[in-house]
């Protein structure tokens, strides 16, 4: 499995790009904004982007998706718990002093449960809500690695001061959801460095005594 993290735009989101050695379909994660590189590893790795998910629609994460979707011609998956937030996209630009970018249409809803193929490896979908209402986890069991969008990060959780958060909410997804994983699970956040569910599970502050 192909796997590029290229970290995107002004708060520097993780975009993530999967790619199957065997049809060379390509998924990806959080196309945040800086299309142009996200189009240029797709094209190094002689990809066909068939799926692109967001982990939740803050701006920083779903903020290129229609520029990639455009050039593509992929679906989006998005959790639909986060559809009033998509359409806070003006506000959260305010928030960042930014211009909204275009608006995406949502292809399909990503629900707890389903399960995304690129080639013979699956992609479940893992509903964790609590930065978001809508947030999801990717969990792909035969590469043992997780998407965590910005639910889990390395010696931190996401926050949940913004729309939509629910700081009870996000400790129970990591604990139900997350903490079952393996412990050598490779974890990718949304944004900075990499982790494994073992590690976080002895290191972590925020998640002690849950
Ligand atoms: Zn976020």
């Amino acid at each position: 499995m192909i796997h590029e993290v290229l970290p995107v735009g002004i708060l520097q989101c993780n975009c993530s790009v999967f790619g199957d050695e065997q049809s060379r379909e390509a998924i990806v994660v959080d196309p945040g904004d800086d299309i142009a590189r996200v189009l240029e590893a797709v094209a190094r790795h002689g990809l066909t982007v068939k799926a692109i998910v967001i982990t939740h629609a803050h701006i920083d994460h779903i903020g290129g998706a229609q520029k990639l979707k455009l050039a593509t011609g992929a679906p989006v998956y998005m959790n639909r718990n986060d559809a009033a937030l998509q359409k806070m996209m003006d506000v959260q630009a305010g928030w960042l002093g930014m211009r909204p970018p275009a608006a995406v249409e949502i292809d399909s809803e990503a629900k707890d449960g389903d399960v995304l193929a690129l080639g013979t490896t699956e992609f479940h979908v893992l509903h964790t809500p609590g930065h978001t209402q809508g947030s999801i986890s990717l969990w792909i069991p035969s590469e043992r690695k997780l998407v965590a969008g910005d639910t889990l990060f390395r010696d931190s959780v996401g926050r949940t001061d913004l729309p939509g958060g629910d700081s009870r909410q996000i400790l129970r997804s990591i604990h139900e959801k997350l903490m079952p994983l393996p412990d050598e699970t490779l974890v990718f956040p949304g944004h900075g460095a990499n982790t494994t569910i073992g590690r976080e599970k002895q290191f972590n502050y925020f998640l002690r005594g849950i």
